[in-house]
């Protein structure tokens, strides 16, 4: 047994001690809630399906199979894409609680602490990120700050031992949920610093001052919040990077964001499919050729994008520089494709919850699917990332001189 087939036993072994085969029939039902990410699900509970999130990443951790490619030293098991691959294939085929919950600390505030945080930081913030205990959020876009993040208006003022924060935030994914954000404010009050001007925190998000208020969207469910900062104090000890450095700290945690579009979009999309062709069964449309066209090119758009991290490592500098917003654009037009099969597959059925087997939750699905446009720098940001950093265009004439990436 080589190394890699060792690993593989070791990460069955987990899941089979602890849950149950996905189920793959139709009898276990094909278009109920479990077919959707936390992102898109209305949760009965969701703070126990947040415990229950915590509990399995808890067991993961003590397995050392939570954090698979971070430092040993920090708790990481230090292994490679490989072994990355291999769990997840193994992963998706039980039955474990959804992880969505805890992504945005894992994904988003875990890259920009190691690449910048201090090692006192390092050491309290990454093990807690990747064993459960704590749950990250990511405060960047205000009301008046999205594409532009650099004219976000939320000010840090110097104060004996650290800053006082007033603002706004909003679309902060999971914030009701979070025990620290990553706070990006502004602390210089020279008009003319725009991104110079900007310093990272990690915020705890129970200090006094902070209101968090969940908006609800058209999936029904209130996954993001506005959030108010009012004179929230916090200490030296949490500025992460250097003061006036907020913006490269930023852009490691939007690259990582993109990238990972790529790998937890793969996951959902494997689910989707699997489910997609549960449908096309069910609705006899098996022997129609344009059906199995469009599955026949869901399944390559799928394997495109597991492999696109991988071959973009080796890209050249201009193509892996637009790397992760390729991964982003590559991976949400891909679900997108697919569910609007299921959806022209389905037709009326999905409008309303008649009860009719396996057809209402492909509506939520397709309700949140525009969200995937705009999250984490929308499409058009992206096109622009790519026409000028991998095709050597100009830079679009805008009046302002920084946008989100
Ligand atoms: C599901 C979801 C989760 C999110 N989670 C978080 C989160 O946790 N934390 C957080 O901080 N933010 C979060 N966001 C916010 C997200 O990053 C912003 O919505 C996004 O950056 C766009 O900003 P905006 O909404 O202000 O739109 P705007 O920037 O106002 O853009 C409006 C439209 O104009 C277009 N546009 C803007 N500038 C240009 C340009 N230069 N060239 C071409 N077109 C342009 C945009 O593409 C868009 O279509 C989330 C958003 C979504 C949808």
């Amino acid at each position: 047994m080589n190394e890699i087939e060792a690993f593989a036993a070791r990460v069955e072994a987990f899941f089979k001690d602890r849950f149950p085969p996905r189920p793959q029939t139709l009898e276990h039902g094909w278009g109920d809630d479990s077919m959707v990410g936390a992102a898109f699900r209305v949760a009965a509970d969701e703070h126990a399906d947040l415990e229950r999130a915590r509990h399995y990443q808890h067991e993961l951790a003590d397995a050392g199979l939570a954090w698979l490619d971070g430092p040993v030293e920090l708790g990481g098991a230090g292994l490679g894409v490989a072994e990355r691959r291999v769990f997840a294939e193994i992963a998706r085929r039980y039955d474990a609680p959804d992880l969505n919950s805890l992504l945005v600390g894992q994904q988003i505030l875990a890259p920009a602490v190691l690449v910048y945080g201090s090692t006192e930081q390092r050491e309290r913030v990454l093990p807690a990120l990747w064993n459960g205990d704590l749950v990250g959020c990511q405060l960047f876009s205000e009301p008046g700050a999205g594409s532009d993040l650099a004219a976000l208006t939320t000010r840090a003022r110097r104060v004996d031992g650290g800053w006082r924060v007033t603002g706004q935030k909003v679309w902060s994914s999971g914030a009701h949920l979070a025990h620290v954000g990553e706070l990006l404010a502004r602390t210089s009050e020279d008009p003319g610093t725009r991104s110079r001007g900007l310093t990272m925190f990690v915020l705890d998000m129970a200090s006094p001052g902070v209101t968090v208020r969940p908006l609800r969207q058209m999936t029904g469910t209130a996954h993001f919040n506005e959030v108010f900062l009012d004179d929230v104090f916090i200490p030296d000890g949490d500025v992460l990077g250097a003061v006036g450095e907020g913006w490269a700290v930023a852009n490691v945690s939007l690259s990582s964001e993109r990238d990972n579009f790529g790998d937890s979009g793969s996951d959902l999309f494997l689910r989707l499919l699997d489910r997609l062709v549960l449908v096309v069964r069910e609705v006899g449309a098996w022997s129609n050729p344009g059906a199995r066209d469009r599955i026949a090119d869901a399944y390559i758009r799928e394997v495109v994008t597991e492999n696109l991290p991988e071959s973009l490592a080796t890209a050249s500098a201009p193509v892996a520089a637009a790397g992760a917003s390729l991964i982003k654009l590559f991976a949400t037009d891909a679900d997108r494709r697919l569910v609007q099969t299921a959806v022209d597959i389905l037709g009326p059925s999905i409008v309303a919850d008649t009860g009719a087997w396996g057809t209402f939750a492909w509506s939520r699905v397709l309700l949140g699917m525009p969200a995937t446009r705009i999250a984490g720098g929308s499409d058009e940001i992206q096109r622009n990332i790519l026409a000028e950093r991998a095709l050597g265009l100009p830079r679009e004439v805008r009046p302002l001189q920084e946008d989100r990436s």
